[in-house]
């Protein structure tokens, strides 16, 4: 469908004619290829998300409720999406009217003293994270990048990434919130909804930060968050980072109060035990399993070849045969890579000291070939900035992750290597890159100061060659089978199955009952519908959104 003439002049007068199109080229560029990474989601060979009514790009908080209002009034479904990197942001369903939430870019405030700021949608990771440090503070970056924005996550998804350990998740983070409701409404919660300002996301009475993210976030379909505040957590480092290297092996010098490591273990077992001590013992800054989603087997010619900017890709198999090579990859099969900031050198020599007690009472060691200056000081810009996600994508042109095993250390490790095994066997079909089995990637600490960890088996295919997709699709498939069979659940090959079916549009209903159903806790579910009937009366979100009938 066309958008009728009239309506698209009464959006166009919103937002200004230059901010509102319904050209198809222009509209056929705001739709996702599910072939590719498309997030816990297919892949689905040649398909698309539906083609939106227009796609506007507001500009105000007042542009965004008019739009809202207009849409409730012609029952028009609309999807807000902020950096647009994983097919949840794009329609289910025809006829959407998609916003681009770019244009409110502005970090409003930096509160040193409270230690937040408040931002707006557009505001990506790199950009708050070099303002913050000027102050002497970080943001907590979603592991999915610097490019990525950060109001996203906090309102509406996940955000797993190296400085969970000490930085919290970004749902920890999300104080006050400004959100536009599916019915043009605005509210605002906790303390900024007294007039107290935006230090604080809870209260008075029930949780509406809850209610505003739900399970795992509403995923744009539960209206628009137009401004946020995010808790920062301090910075002993430089005002900014210098950076150094030739593209595209940049790195940055180590401060004197940090300290950057690969560490490995002989057994799972030891591996947990160190987290838990890691934990314990309150040390660490950063803390992510990341160079193993390059896959047990190549993880090290990897980061050989990403430090080293005369190497390229085409040098993997004969860095692979190097004997030293070899060595290094075998010793550290069950890694992790960490980084200790102290607030003064005494601190970082005391943490130091900490952790090489840790490693000699679970018997891990430092893998000294990463920590060459010219791996560890690349090693550092990577985990703090995240700057380098498209190596995400760097084998095949896709990834996307098997099992995803959530929980404590100690969970994740006992079936760590059988999961590893079950991928290993299935690699030699073809289909997803030989990479070793053991992809998982994940942080060390899902919380501040410890909690969960993650277990995501990184699964590389070729979105542009059918059989490749065909395969990677039909090894998810096992996984799901082996997860259930196991007691793990469905793992996050499935995680929006429920939202989004194979043709790019929204899940059959009956298909959405059954899978809700046969969750660990429905009522979840049930709760979500409540509180989408009270709260998005006309329905104009999407299934992202879970919810179960009574
Ligand atoms: C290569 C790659 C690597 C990844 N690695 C990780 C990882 O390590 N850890 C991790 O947690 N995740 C990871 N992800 C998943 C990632 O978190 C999400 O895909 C990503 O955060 C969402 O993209 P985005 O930040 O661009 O947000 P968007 O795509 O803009 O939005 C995310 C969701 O929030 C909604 N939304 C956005 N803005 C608004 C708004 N203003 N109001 C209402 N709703 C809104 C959107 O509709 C969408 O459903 C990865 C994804 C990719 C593609």
């Amino acid at each position: 469908m066309t958008l009728p003439r009239h309506l698209y002049k009464a959006l166009g007068d919103i937002v200004g004619q230059a901010n509102i199109s319904d050209d198809p080229a222009v509209l056929d560029s705001y739709r996702y290829s599910l072939a590719h990474t498309a997030i816990h989601l297919g892949p689905y060979y040649d398909t698309f998300t539906p083609r939106g009514a227009a796609v506007l790009l507001p500009g105000t908080t007042e542009e965004v409720q008019a739009i809202v209002r207009l849409c409730n009034q012609h029952t028009i479904r609309f999807k807000a999406s902020s950096t647009f990197w994983s097919a949840q942001g794009y329609p289910s369903e025809d006829d959407t009217l998609q916003l681009d939430m770019r244009r409110m870019d502005r970090i409003l405030e930096i509160d040193e003293k409270n230690m937040y700021a408040v931002i707006e949608p557009g505001v990506i990771g790199a950009t708050l994270q070099a303002e913050a440090m000027k102050a002497g503070l970080n943001a907590h970056l979603p592991g999915s990048g610097c490019s990525c924005s950060i109001l996203a996550t906090a309102t509406s998804y996940f955000g797993s990434g190296p400085s969970n350990l000490y930085g919290g998740w970004q749902y920890d983070n999300l104080l006050g919130i400004e959100w536009v409701l599916p019915t043009g409404d605005l509210f605002r919660t906790g303390s900024l909804g007294s007039g107290c300002g935006w230090f604080c996301g809870e209260g008075p009475g029930p949780s509406m930060k809850g209610v505003a993210r739900g399970f795992l976030g509403a995923k744009g379909a539960m209206g628009v968050f137009t401004q946020c505040a995010v808790k920062l957590f301090a910075w002993p480092g430089p005002p900014t980072l210098p950076v150094e290297g030739i593209v595209p092996a940049y790195r940055t010098p180590l401060p004197r109060n940090f300290r950057a490591y690969t560490v490995a273990f002989p057994t799972w077992k030891a591996w947990a035990d160190a987290a838990y001590l890691i934990w314990e013992t309150g040390i660490g800054y950063l803390a992510h399993r990341q160079y193993t989603m390059f896959g047990r087997d190549l993880k090290f010619a990897m980061v050989k070849i990403l430090t080293d900017p005369t190497k390229t890709l085409g040098d993997l198999e004969e860095i692979l045969e190097d004997p030293q090579v070899q060595r290094v990859t075998e010793e550290s099969k069950r890694d992790f890579q960490i980084v200790l900031a102290g607030m003064t050198t005494r601190d970082v020599e005391w943490q130091e000291k900490a952790f090489d007690e840790i490693l000699a009472r679970t018997g891990g060691w430092k893998v000294e070939a990463m920590n060459e200056p010219e791996i560890n000081q690349w090693m550092l810009l990577y985990l703090i900035r995240l700057g380098h996600k498209n190596l995400n994508l760097v084998f095949g042109g896709s990834y996307d992750g098997a099992f995803g095993l959530v929980g404590p250390a100690d969970y994740g490790t006992t079936y760590a290597e059988e999961a590893a095994e079950f991928k290993k066997e299935w690699e030699k079909r073809g289909a997803v890159v030989q990479a070793g089995g053991d992809c998982m990637m994940g942080p060390i600490g899902g919380m501040g100061g410890g909690g969960t960890c993650l277990w995501e088996n990184f699964t590389c295919f070729d979105p542009y060659d059918r059989e490749s997709v065909d395969g990677t699709r039909e090894f998810f498939d096992a996984c799901t089978q082996l997860g259930l069979e196991r007691g793990w659940g469905v793992g996050m090959e499935k995680w929006n199955a429920q939202a989004r079916g194979p043709d790019g549009r929204t899940t059959p209903k009956a298909e959405r009952d059954r899978i809700h159903l046969s969750s660990p806790q429905p009522s979840a579910f049930r709760y979500q519908h409540k509180i989408r009937e009270a709260l998005n009366p006309n329905n104009l979100g999407d299934e992202y959104y879970e919810t179960l009938e009574d």
